[in-house]
């Protein structure tokens, strides 16, 4: 077979071959405290295959120079390559300009951009901004910050036991104060997917903007910022398989060209005296200072990669992982599964009787198992169920139904000692 015949057999088989696609990460064939790495950290930080490492050397050796500013032909490059990651970008989230695509330094940048840029421009004193339990601090702490400088307010979202957003709730905190509405499509904490496309067009009728925080629904499926029709969409490239220091921030340029820089400096003006700064069109405009251009170029390839999986695949086979996950490990006695929700993608939160998160993290991490424990930057979650942490396996495509069961068979190991 050939390699395209390959890649067109794993995207349009009823499954991925798993194995195949292993072998394209490296770190996948550790060893751990002499056992094979099972790595169920993925919400964390997602692993790059050889693909990408691959792109970043070549970057690094053939195409390095400052973007932007150079006639010569290295740095010619270097700003094609860049521009050509954006374009990536923007196809894969479906955009319908590239210059609604800003690299940031990943997803918190992104949402501090929004704060500062839209935030501090159009939100005021007496304003609301809505936000949900649900969310990473990263889209709450932000939004404090602005609240508290502008005398404005935050309303919360409440959730129901099993981890899902009571939207009647939703609804009932608008009012003519609302300003604006952040929103995660899915919960890190819990694995939550939240009805975004509803409650956009429901904020749409009442004239208030929304941003999504996509950092665990770009790696898990596939998304398209027209359909859904958010204002503002931000997610993370080291999630995405690609590499840390990369963000992406969507906005409607319509929104972007209202809004005020976040950040002063270079490559972000088009002219500067003592007297007045004209700033630079977007995307320019939010990308003050020489960028992250190899890990732009990086996560351009992460994408390229993905695409020859297919996010449609991703997600079908990591559905299978949850629902075999999420079967084994609930029917452990002892075991409480912390988020139940009827749509749920690639996280499952657990608690064991009588056994600290700490101390599943750690005994697992002997069976070779890497999962998370604490409150996974999602204190409020942990509040609503009045626990102070959870563990947390993770999923992404690479993992196999083998690691599910190491899992489980981890979980009983950690028992017994417990026993
Ligand atoms: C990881 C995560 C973030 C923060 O991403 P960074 O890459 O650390 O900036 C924000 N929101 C959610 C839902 C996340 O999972």
């Amino acid at each position: 077979m050939s390699r395209s015949e390959a890649v067109s057999a794993v995207r349009h088989g009823a499954t991925l071959d798993v194995e195949r696609l292993r072998a394209d990460f490296p770190i996948l064939k550790l060893k751990v405290g002499g056992k094979p790495l099972v790595y169920l950290d993925n919400a964390a930080s997602g692993q790059m295959p050889q693909s990408v490492i691959d792109r970043l050397v070549h970057y690094r050796t053939t195409q390095h120079a400052n973007v932007n500013r150079g006639v010569h032909t290295l740095s010619e490059l270097a700003t094609m390559e860049y521009e050509a990651a954006r374009r990536t970008v923007q196809h894969f989230i479906n955009a319908s300009e590239d210059r609604e695509v800003i690299f940031t330094s990943g997803t918190t940048d992104a949402i501090n951009l929004v704060m500062h840029g839209y935030g501090r421009k159009f939100i005021g004193e007496g304003d609301e901004i809505i936000l949900t339990t649900l969310e990473h601090h990263s889209n709450i702490v932000p939004w404090q910050m602005l609240v508290e400088e502008r005398g404005a307010k935050i309303r919360v979202v409440p959730i129901n036991d099993a981890g899902e957003l009571l939207i009647e709730e939703y609804e009932k905190l608008f009012n003519e104060r609302t300003k604006f509405v952040g929103v995660t499509h899915v919960s890190n904490a819990l694995g939550t997917v939240n009805p975004i496309q509803s409650m956009i067009a429901f904020a749409h009728a009442r004239g208030v903007p929304v941003l999504v925080d996509g950092a665990q629904a770009a790696p898990h499926m596939a998304v398209d910022v027209r359909d859904l029709d958010c204002d503002f969409y931000a997610f993370s490239g080291h999630k995405l398989c690609g590499p840390t220091g990369i963000g992406i921030l969507y906005g409607k340029a319509a929104l972007l060209e209202r809004m005020q820089p976040f950040k002063g400096g270079g490559d972000m003006i088009l002219s500067v005296t003592f007297e007045k700064t004209t700033y630079n069109t977007i995307p320019h405009k939010f990308e003050a200072g020489t960028p992250p251009i190899a890990a732009a170029i990086g996560l351009g390839a992460a994408i390229d990669y993905l695409a020859t999986i297919g996010m449609d695949a991703v997600a079908a086979h990591e559905r299978d992982l949850l629902d075999y996950a999420t079967d084994q490990v609930g029917r452990l006695p002892g075991v409480r599964l912390i988020g139940t929700a009827a749509e749920k993608a690639a996280v499952l939160s657990f608690a064991i009787d009588g056994v600290h998160p700490h101390d599943v993290g750690t005994l697992l991490n002997e069976e070779g198992v890497a999962v998370r424990t604490g409150h996974h930057c999602a204190q409020p979650v942990m509040q609503r169920f009045k626990i102070p942490a959870t563990s947390r396996a993770s999923f992404a495509f690479y993992n196999t139904m083998a690691e599910v069961d190491a899992l489980v068979a981890g979980i009983r190991a950690v028992q017994k000692v417990f026993a």
